[in-house]
Formats: structure tokens, C-alpha cells, sequence
């Protein structure tokens, strides 16, 4: 599809600059005034960098020259219990590849630059308004989605694109309603040097009462942490030093503090009547690799919410990634999301301009939002209710997630649909 597309990037404060790209930022100066883009993304975190991208995808090109990591296997289990469900391919193929947000930003302002005969980057550039057209065509008004910068300077597009994370500018200024709530959660994240090298292609997920620790592989020395805990917690976590927060880190992974007998019993019982019908698929329980250090200023810690917006779409307008969802990151679902929105959106695009349709239309825009609305609340709805079903200690909701989290595991095709849902 042949676009004349505007992204506009604004690196807004230190902590989410932290966890955006790492550039050089040229100042902009080619956009005209009188210009109308086909498309403008208004943000260029992860998922504005990568539709506008999404013109020409070969980011994945340059990813492969930088670092990433396949994983084969994924462990999830229960602090409280021994109960774990296991994920893996029969033939232990590749589930997944993890990519630090820094590689996939650098790789997509990479493409952004091979692409820069049809995306034009505005770097450094901040939305501060936009207007809308009438419903209906009026004399001297314009049919286009006006947006003003920062400097005073507007643009003006068939098809606005809001990108611009879960406190979105562009869905308040269309007056979008948006569900949303905070958790009494945070998460730190860092980046940590194992104990010895390993092979280390299994994602590691841990359900604390406190809430879920993941170890996430990098290289076979180097993981990923992230640690949803409480705010204070969590505060607590970034400020202390290296080597206690390394043992907090080794213990959460490896106490079993939280059992008690009687649960450990009953997900024995349940054990032995999923081994005596199924003899022989048994996940074995595996322990996650030690931690040995952290890497200096790589830990912060980020609050967590959850947002839904009500409409993703209206005339000239659609919402992408945060701007529309945000979800707690126990699933690692967050951008994955924000991608699959980007993949439905080309998809409708790319028919309306092969059927030479107005961008901008609301007859293509709905089909985008059917599509990821309907996947995008479910996961939700998932995540957050693991969320809540996790966060206790409670005896009876321990037994039941012992139990259900046995079964899961013990049930080959509805971990295939599990899997097979999350990827979409
Ligand atoms: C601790 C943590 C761990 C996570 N782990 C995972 C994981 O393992 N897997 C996963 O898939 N997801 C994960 N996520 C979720 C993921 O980080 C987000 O879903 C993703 O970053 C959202 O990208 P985005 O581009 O939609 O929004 P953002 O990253 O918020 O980017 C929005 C961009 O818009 C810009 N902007 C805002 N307003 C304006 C304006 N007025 N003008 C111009 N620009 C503007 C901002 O500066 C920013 O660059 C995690 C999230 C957290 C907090």
C-alpha cells in the first residue's frame, strides 16, 4: 500500500523514555502544511514505530541482527501449591522469541529510515490538538482530522492513527469512553546475569500471593525480570542494594514458604488421578536458573493498570495498542496485542486501498474493530481474572487453582488453544 504517512514521537517523561527508544532524534523538518497524509500515527512508542513501519515490515530483518532469544518451553506455577502447568511443542520447536524493547525500537526506526520515501518521522513532536470534520461535507470546512503541534505547526490526514499509550490524547480528545482501573500492583523490571550459562530457552513464570515474578531468557547468561508486586514493595525492591535484591529475586523463585500441608495433599490426590488416566505425560516441575547479579540501572519499577476503550474507531480515527488496552503484564500480552492490532488494521487498509476506498471510512475501520475487539476483550477478561484468582492465599481459591491449573496441564488440546489464542 502506498501511503503518505506522518508518525509523530514525542519522548515524554525519563521513566517511559527509559523503556522507549534509545535514538538520536533529529529535529524534523519535512512535513508541509498543505500536505494531506494518507495516514498520521500520533505516537511512536512500540506499536506507532511499528504501523507506521507496517508499510514495509522488515524490522524483524534488522531484530535478528541485534539480539533475541527463542523459547521452547514455559513454566507457570503456584507459590502455594505444586501445582504448575508446562508449555511446550511436541517436537520442541520455538514458541516464541523474547526482543527487549530497546532492540525492537532500534530496528524499527531502522525500517522507519528504509521507508522514509513514504513515512515522514517527526521526532520530537508533541500533539497538542486536533479537530475533527463534520459528519456531514459543509461549505469551507475541511473533510480532514486536523492535528496541531507543539511548535504551532498542524498537519492534516484522511485517517488519524492514536498510538499514544494508555493515557491517549487522541481517544480523550474524541471523547472515547474508556473502562479502566489501577491495580494495587506494580512491576519492576531489570536485567539480570545468571549464575552460570545455560541453555536457557524456558520462560519461567512464578504466581506469588503477592503477584507473579517472571524470568524471561536474553542469552544464555542474561534473563529478563519482571516483578508485579505491591507499590511498596516494589518501591522497596528498586531502592535496596544489589545483593539483597538479588536473594528476594532467588527466594521467590525457589521457597516454598506459602505451602501448607493440607493443599499439598490435595493437589497430590488430584496428581495421582491425572498420572493413573494419563500415564504417560508428566510435566515434571524444573527450577528456574539461579541470579546472580543485576545490571546497574537497568531496574525500575512501572504501576499497573487496566484500560478498555469502548470504541476503537470513528470517522477518520482508530485507536492501536495502549491507546485502546492495557492489561496487566502476568500474560506478556501488552504489545503482542498492540501488534495484533497493527496486523488487523493493515489487513483492512490494504482492501480498502486496493478497492480505491476513502481511508478514512467507516466501512473498512468497523471490520478492524470487530476483529480485535472481540479477541482483545477476552484476554482482558482472562488476565484480569487470573490476576484476582492469584492475589490471595485464601484456602479455598488455592485449592481451586491447584486444581484447575492440574487439569489444564494435564489437557494436550486446550493448551494448544491457549497457545494458538495468545498468538493472534
Ligand atoms: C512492566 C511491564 C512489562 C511488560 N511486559 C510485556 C511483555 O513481556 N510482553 C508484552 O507484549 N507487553 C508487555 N508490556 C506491555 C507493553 O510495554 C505495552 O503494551 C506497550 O509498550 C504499549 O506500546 P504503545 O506504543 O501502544 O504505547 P506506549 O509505549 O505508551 O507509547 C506511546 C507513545 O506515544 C507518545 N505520545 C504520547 N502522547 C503523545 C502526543 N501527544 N504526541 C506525540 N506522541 C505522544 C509517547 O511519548 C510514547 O512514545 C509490559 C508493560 C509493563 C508496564
Amino acid at each position: 500500500m502506498a501511503a503518505r504517512l506522518a508518525l509523530s514521537r514525542w519522548r515524554a517523561a525519563p521513566a517511559a523514555a527509559g523503556r522507549g527508544p534509545l535514538l538520536s532524534c533529529r529535529r524534523w523538518s519535512g512535513a508541509k502544511a498543505d500536505t494531506v497524509y494518507d495516514v498520521v500515527v500520533s505516537g511512536g512508542g512500540l506499536v506507532g514505530a511499528a504501523m507506521a513501519c507496517a508499510l514495509g515490515f522488515g524490522a524483524w530483518d534488522h531484530i535478528c541482527n541485534m539480539r533475541y532469544r527463542a523459547f521452547r518451553r514455559m513454566q507457570v506455577w503456584d507459590a502455594c501449591s505444586e501445582a504448575l502447568i508446562m508449555f511446550d511443542k511436541d517436537n520442541l520447536d520455538d514458541m516464541g522469541y523474547i526482543v527487549e524493547n530497546d532492540v525492537i525500537m532500534c530496528a524499527l526506526t531502522k525500517q522507519l529510515e528504509a521507508v522514509s520515501d513514504r513515512v515522514t518521522v517527526l521526532y520530537r513532536s508533541k500533539a497538542v490538538g486536533y479537530t475533527w470534520p463534520y459528519p456531514f461535507p459543509m461549505t469551507d470546512s475541511s473533510p480532514w482530522v486536523h492535528i496541531t503541534l507543539g511548535d504551532g505547526s498542524t498537519l492534516q490526514t484522511k485517517l488519524l492513527i492514536g498510538a499514544d499509550g494508555h493515557n491517549s490524547g487522541v481517544r480523550q480528545a474524541a471523547g472515547i469512553q474508556n473502562v479502566s482501573w489501577n491495580y494495587d500492583q506494580s512491576a519492576v523490571v531489570a536485567t539480570l546475569h545468571l549464575s552460570e550459562a545455560t541453555e536457557n530457552n524456558v520462560a519461567w513464570q512464578r504466581f506469588l500471593p503477592s503477584g507473579p515474578i517472571a524470568l524471561l531468557p536474553l542469552s544464555d547468561t542474561l534473563s529478563s525480570l519482571v516483578w508485579s508486586t505491591s507499590h511498596e514493595h516494589a518501591a522497596e525492591l528498586v531502592s535496596m542494594d544489589e545483593e539483597k535484591f538479588v536473594d528476594a529475586i532467588n527466594s521467590a523463585f525457589w521457597s516454598d514458604a506459602n505451602h501448607t500441608d493440607f493443599i499439598d495433599s490435595a493437589g497430590a490426590m488430584l496428581q495421582y488421578a491425572v498420572a493413573f488416566l494419563k500415564p504417560t505425560k508428566v510435566s515434571a516441575r524444573q527450577l528456574p536458573p539461579s541470579v546472580a547479579r543485576v545490571d546497574a540501572r537497568s531496574r525500575m519499577s512501572f504501576p499497573l493498570g487496566l484500560g478498555h476503550a469502548a470504541e476503537y474507531v470513528r470517522p477518520r480515527l482508530a485507536l492501536i495498542g495502549d491507546a485502546a488496552h492495557r492489561v496487566h503484564p502476568l500474560a506478556g500480552q501488552g504489545v503482542n496485542m498492540g501488534f495484533g492490532d497493527i496486523s488487523s488494521l493493515v489487513h483492512h487498509l490494504s482492501a480498502a486501498a486496493f478497492n480505491g476506498k476513502d481511508l478514512g471510512s467507516m466501512s473498512h475501520l468497523t471490520g478492524y474493530e470487530t476483529d480485535r475487539q472481540r479477541h482483545n476483550t477476552a484476554l482482558l477478561a482472562a488476565t484480569d481474572l487470573l490476576k484476582r484468582l492469584y492475589s490471595t492465599s485464601a484456602t479455598p481459591l488455592v485449592l481451586l487453582r491447584t486444581w484447575g491449573l492440574q487439569a489444564t496441564n494435564a489437557v494436550s488440546p486446550l493448551k494448544e488453544q491457549i497457545m494458538a489464542f495468545a498468538s493472534k
